[in-house]
């Protein structure tokens, strides 16, 4: 197999903020896994939090010699190859294992959900972001997102969340879910808010406190009527063990996990501990959201808007309809490519 890749910078439709930064256009690196006149594409999104740059991506996948497998099958071996070639890389590697499953759909002519023996009509609505932004942007995106998306993912964990939801609530009734980010870390504050975020239709919370802050996430988990998620304190599945009994559900995103192969791992580690799952992605073109759209129909919630966020997507794949994930029979992870990308 040959690996080949290149950065890409992916500009933003709108300034999108959330309690920790703000930002128009973000990096990305695009990476394509060729073998027997087949290409698989993939794609690595580095959000800040997680440590990856265009550069520490493009030095690690340097360092991958993917030339010494010849049978792209031996997933478990060539991934295994992939993880250890040295710790964190998240996103590099994430890239790396798209792109084998999307060469592995593409030869045997099947795509990536049936693989996985996913139907995919069973495949979830995905809810729509609303970033924070001042109250009279919020109400005109919220109108814009609430015709065509039946449940919205709302950031909080700003000093007026409160004002953000009734704004939000004044343009519609559809059901929310909300992201604090890490932002709520006084507990009694935010027993209180989850109590109120039900009465306003909120489904669940995720990331209320800072990811290593696993006692206060447990003992709001036993007083909140909603159900709490990890986003940012779960990163791999070797992190759901200890997340057993602090939450009630995990936010799994191929970027954090290193690809299709650990996610689909996470779901069932998950599942077997009685946790709910989400999937979610990083600002990504269509390549790696239809990657992990492959999975969706595995999990109880998607949040898979990252390529509806950017102006320049390289690639057609997954569409949502009428708010739901719709996978169309592409061989792979679903992708074609519509424009040639500019290193
Ligand atoms: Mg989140």
């Amino acid at each position: 197999m040959k690996l080949t890749f290149s950065p890409y910078t992916l500009e933003l439709k709108h300034t999108f903020t959330i309690s920790t930064y703000s930002r128009d256009s973000t990096p990305g690196v695009q990476v394509r896994l060729r073998h027997e006149g087949i290409t698989g594409y993939g794609e690595a999104a580095m959000p800040q939090y997680l440590g990856e740059t265009v550069e520490s991506v493009m030095s690690f996948l340097s360092k991958a010699d993917m030339s010494q497998f010849n049978d792209p099958m031996m997933t478990e071996d060539i991934l295994s190859y992939v993880d250890h070639l040295a710790p964190g890389n998240c996103a590099a590697k994430a890239a790396i294992d798209i792109a084998l499953h999307d060469l592995i759909g593409k030869m045997m002519d099947i795509p990536c959900h049936r693989l996985f023996g996913l139907d995919k009509s069973k495949a979830p609505e995905t809810s729509y972001t609303i970033g924070i932004a001042s109250p009279q942007e919020t109400t005109q995106k919220v109108k814009e997102a609430s015709d065509k998306y039946h449940i919205l993912k709302v950031k909080l964990g700003t000093d007026h969340d409160r004002q953000i939801i009734e704004s939000v609530r004044r343009e519609t009734d559809t059901p929310l879910i909300v992201d604090a980010n890490q932002g709520w870390n006084d507990l009694d504050k935010a027993i209180d808010m989850c109590h109120w975020l039900k009465e306003m239709g909120v489904r669940l919370v995720e990331q209320p406190m800072t990811c290593s802050k696993l006692d206060l996430m447990a003992q709001l988990r036993e007083a909140s009527p909603i159900p709490i998620f990890a986003d940012e304190s779960v990163q791999r599945a070797s992190d759901i063990w200890r997340l057993d009994g602090v939450v009630d559900g995990i936010n799994i995103k191929l970027m954090k996990c290193t690809g299709m192969h650990e996610a689909w791992n996470m779901i069932n580690i998950a599942r077997s501990l009685g946790m709910m799952t989400m999937l979610g992605c990083m600002t990504e073109t269509s390549c790696a959201v239809s990657a992990a759209a492959q999975l969706s129909p595995a999990v109880d919630f998607a949040d898979l808007d990252g390529n509806l966020l950017i102006a320049n997507d390289p690639f057609d794949g997954m569409h949502v309809v009428g708010g739901r994930i719709t996978l169309n029979d592409r061989p792979g992870i679903g992708v074609i490519e519509i424009k040639q990308m500019q290193a």
